[in-house]
C-alpha cells in the first residue's frame, strides 16, 4: 500500500491557497459529463452533494434512511467551531488550529487541521446565508460559547440543536439540486459494496431496503461520508443506525483504515439504567459552561441527597485538577477522570457510576429564564428519560462512546489510497488526532463537503482521465453476486440467536476490555474472544423472513457481521499503540496522577492497516511531524 499524503509544500498558512491554484480544474461545460456518487447525507454528504450539483456535476446520492434529513447529523447539539473571533478574546486561525492539534493529542496531520481552522470563518457565513437561526446577542451578533479543551469562546450554537439547524441548511441546499435535476436521491438503499476497477473506485452495489432488490451503480468518483462507527461498543450516543459498513467494506477492497483504535468516551452521557437499554443520550459539553462537576468527598456521602451535601464535602475535582480549563477540560481528560472518582467509590446513583453536573450556582447567577433560554431542550430530554428536574437537582452523567476518531485514510485531498476514492466527515480519519475538541465534528463535516471536495474532486477527475465505464463491467457483476451470496447465507443460517444478542455481547466485550481504559492483557484476551464470537455469529444467527421485502434483522445482519471483523482490527491497533495518547488510554502508560504518557519517538505516526484476505492485516505508517506546534506533553492544568 502506497501512502502519499501529497501535503502542499510551503508555508502552513499559504498551503491551501497555493493548492488550489495548483490543482487542475475541470472546465464548466464539462462538469456535467461527469458522475459524482455521493454515499451519506449527513452533514459531509449532504454538503458535498449539493455544492458539486451546484458546480455541474452529475450526483447520485445515497441515504439508507427514508428521509437525507435523518442522518445522525441531526442529533449533534452543542455547536460548531470557527475562528472568527467575534468575542475578542484572542481567538486566531492559527489558535483554532494550535487548539486542535494540541486537543488530538500530537496525532493529527497539521497540514490539514490548518485548512479545517482556516476554512471555519467560511462555514459560518454559508450557513447564515442559508438561514441557519445561530443563537444571536440581544444586538443581533451571532453569540458564541465555549467548548472544551479551549480558553476562548468560538463556538456556534443554534440552542441544543445545533445539528439539526445545519442539517437542515444542508439539506434544502441538497433538495434544491434534486428540483433542479443535478442530485439524484436514492433513499432507504444501504451500500453494500465499493465497485474498484482497473485499480480505481468506479461505483457501488445498494440494496433497496424496501424492496430488497440488489442494484449497480457506476460514476467517474465516489464519496463516502458514512459516519462513525461509535456502535461498534452496542450501547453509544450514536444513532442506532450508525455503523461501520461503507467504510470496513471499501477496507475490504483496498483502502487503508486509519487509527481505527481512536475512539471518543464523552463525559456527559445519562448513564445506563438497566441490560435491556439499546441505546445512551447524550447530554451536551456545551452544559459543562454553566454546569459544575462533582462528586462527594467522602465515599459515605454518596447516596445522600445532593442539595443536603454541604459545599466544603463537595469535590469539584475538575476545577481542583485542572484550574485553568476547569469544566471543560477536554473530553478524554474530563471521563478518566470521571471514572476516577467512581472507581475510587465516589460515584453517585445506580451502581455508583455517575457523577454530579449541577446547575444551581448558574441558576442563581444567571437567573432560570437565562439558563432555559441556552439548554431548555436540553434540560426537558434529561427530565423526559430520567423522571428528575434538573432546574431543581443536579444532572446525573457518566461517559459513553460518542465519536471515533478513526476512519479511511485519506491524504491532503480527502482521497483514500484508492484513486477516486474520496472520504468526508467522521468517515475519514482526518483532522482530530486521538481526541476530537467539542464542536469540531460538525466543523469538519461541512468544511470536506462545502469547501474542500468541492475543489479536489476536479483534481481528481481532471487528472484521472479514466474511461467511462458501465455496470455491465464484469467487476460490477462480480461484487453484485458476492453481495447477493452473502445476503442469501444471512437467512440461511437459522440459528438460535438474534442479530442484536451478537452485537450486544460484542459491544460488552468491547466496553470493558478496550473502553476508556485498555491494557495487553485484556486486549489479548479480546483477540481470542471476538474471533470466537464471530464464529458462533456464522453458525448460530437467526434471520428471520426474506430477503424481497423491509427486513430490519438482515439489515442489522450485514452491518454486526462487520462490525464483528472490524472490531478485531480496532482491537489490534490497540494492542499496537503500544502508549497512551487522547481517547486511547493504555493503562501501562501513564503519569503518577493518572494523565496519559504519549511515546512520541515510536509512535508519532497515523497507522494505516492493509487488508489481507484470510490473514492478518499489514501495518503502515504515515510519519506525523510537527512544525508549527511543538510536539509537547499535553497539559490542561
Ligand atoms: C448525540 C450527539 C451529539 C453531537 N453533538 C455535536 C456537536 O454539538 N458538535 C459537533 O461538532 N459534533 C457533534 N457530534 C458529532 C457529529 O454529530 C457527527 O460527527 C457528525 O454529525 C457526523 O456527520 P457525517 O456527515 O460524517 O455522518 P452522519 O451524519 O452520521 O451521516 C451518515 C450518513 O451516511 C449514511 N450511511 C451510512 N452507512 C451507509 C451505507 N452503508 N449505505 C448508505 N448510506 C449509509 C447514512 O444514511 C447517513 O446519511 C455529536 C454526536 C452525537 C452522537
Amino acid at each position: 500500500m502506497k501512502l502519499d499524503a501529497r501535503v502542499p509544500e510551503g508555508p502552513i498558512a499559504e498551503k491551501w491557497s497555493k493548492h488550489k491554484m495548483d490543482m487542475k480544474l475541470v472546465n464548466p461545460a464539462n462538469k456535467r459529463k461527469y458522475k459524482i456518487i455521493v454515499v451519506g447525507t449527513g452533514l459531509a454528504g449532504a454538503s458535498a452533494a449539493a455544492s458539486l450539483s451546484e458546480m455541474g456535476y452529475q450526483v447520485d446520492s445515497f441515504c439508507f434512511q427514508d428521509s437525507p434529513r435523518r442522518a445522525h447529523s441531526i442529533a449533534a447539539q452543542g455547536g460548531i467551531n470557527a475562528a472568527k473571533n467575534y468575542q475578542n478574546d484572542g481567538d486566531s486561525v492559527f489558535r483554532l488550529f494550535y487548539d486542535t492539534v494540541k486537543g488530538g493529542d500530537f496525532r493529527a496531520r497539521e497540514a490539514n487541521v490548518y485548512r479545517l481552522a482556516e476554512v471555519s470563518t467560511q462555514i459560518i457565513d454559508q450557513c447564515v446565508a442559508q438561514g441557519v437561526p445561530f443563537a444571536r446577542e440581544y444586538g443581533g451578533h451571532l453569540a458564541n460559547r465555549s467548548f472544551g479543551g479551549a480558553q476562548v469562546s468560538r463556538t456556534f450554537y443554534a440552542r441544543g440543536q445545533t445539528g439539526q439547524q445545519l442539517l437542515i441548511g444542508a439539506y434544502q441546499a441538497l433538495e434544491r439540486q434534486i428540483q433542479a435535476g443535478g442530485v439524484k436521491m436514492h433513499t432507504r438503499h444501504e451500500m453494500m459494496d465499493l465497485v474498484v476497477a482497473d485499480g480505481h473506485a468506479r461505483g457501488i452495489i445498494t440494496r433497496d431496503l424496501v424492496s430488497g432488490k440488489l442494484e449497480s451503480w457506476a460514476a467517474d468518483a465516489v464519496v463516502l461520508a458514512t459516519g462513525g462507527y461509535g456502535n461498534v461498543f452496542f450501547l453509544s450516543t450514536n444513532a442506532k443506525g450508525c455503523n461501520v459498513t461503507a467504510i470496513y467494506r471499501a477496507h475490504k477492497k483496498g483502502a487503508g483504515l486509519a487509527n481505527p483504535c481512536y475512539t471518543q468516551i464523552h463525559p456527559t452521557c445519562i448513564p445506563q439504567s438497566g441490560d435491556y437499554q439499546s441505546k445512551l443520550t447524550l447530554m451536551s459539553e456545551s452544559l459543562r459552561n454553566d454546569g459544575r462537576v462533582w462528586v462527594p468527598k467522602k465515599k459515605e456521602d454518596c447516596g445522600k441527597d445532593p442539595a443536603s451535601i454541604p459545599e466544603d464535602a463537595r469535590d469539584y475535582y475538575l476545577e481542583r485538577k485542572y484550574p485553568s480549563y476547569g469544566n471543560l477540560a477536554p473530553r478524554d481528560i474530563s471521563s478518566r477522570a470521571a471514572k476516577q472518582v467512581c472507581d475510587e467509590g465516589r460515584g453517585v446513583g445506580p451502581g455508583g457510576l455517575g457523577v454530579y453536573l449541577d446547575f444551581k450556582d448558574a441558576i442563581a447567577r444567571l437567573g432560570r429564564k437565562t439558563v432555559s433560554e441556552r439548554y431548555e431542550n436540553l434540560f426537558d430530554m434529561y427530565k423526559t428519560i430520567t423522571g428528575e428536574d434538573p432546574y431543581q437537582v443536579p444532572m446525573r452523567i457518566y461517559p459513553a462512546v460518542h465519536y471515533t476518531m478513526g476512519g479511511l485514510w485519506v491524504d491532503y485531498n480527502l482521497m483514500s489510497n484508492i484513486p477516486g476514492l474520496h472520504v468526508a466527515g467522521e468517515a475519514n480519519f482526518s483532522d482530530h488526532g486521538a481526541n476530537r475538541l467539542g464542536a469540531s465534528a460538525l466543523m469538519q463535516g461541512l468544511a470536506d463537503g462545502y469547501f474542500v471536495l468541492p475543489y479536489t474532486i476536479g483534481d481528481y477527475l481532471a487528472t484521472a482521465k479514466q474511461p467511462k465505464i458501465t455496470t455491465d463491467h464484469w467487476e460490477f457483476k462480480r461484487c453484485l453476486a458476492a453481495v447477493e451470496a452473502q445476503v442469501k447465507k444471512f437467512l440461511s443460517i437459522k440459528g438460535k440467536r438474534t442479530v442484536d444478542s451478537f452485537h450486544r455481547q460484542l459491544g460488552q466485550l468491547m466496553w470493558d476490555k478496550c473502553g476508556m481504559a485498555r491494557n495487553e492483557k485484556g486486549l489479548r484476551e479480546l483477540l481470542v474472544e471476538i474471533p470466537k464470537l464471530r464464529e458462533e455469529f456464522w453458525t448460530n444467527v437467526n434471520v428471520p423472513g426474506s430477503d424481497a421485502n423491509l427486513n430490519s434483522a438482515l439489515e442489522k445482519a450485514g452491518r454486526v457481521a462487520d462490525f464483528l471483523e472490524f472490531a478485531e482490527l480496532l482491537v489490534l491497533d490497540a494492542l499496537d499503540r503500544d502508549e497512551s495518547c487522547g481517547g486511547h488510554f493504555r493503562e501501562e502508560h501513564q503519569t503518577e496522577d493518572g494523565e496519559a504518557r504519549r511515546d512520541d519517538d515510536k509512535y508519532c505516526h497515523v497507522s494505516v492497516w492493509e487488508y489481507q484476505e484470510g490473514k492478518a492485516p499489514i501495518r503502515h505508517k504515515e510519519p506525523l511531524t510537527f512544525d508549527n506546534v511543538h510536539l509537547a506533553t499535553r497539559s490542561y492544568k
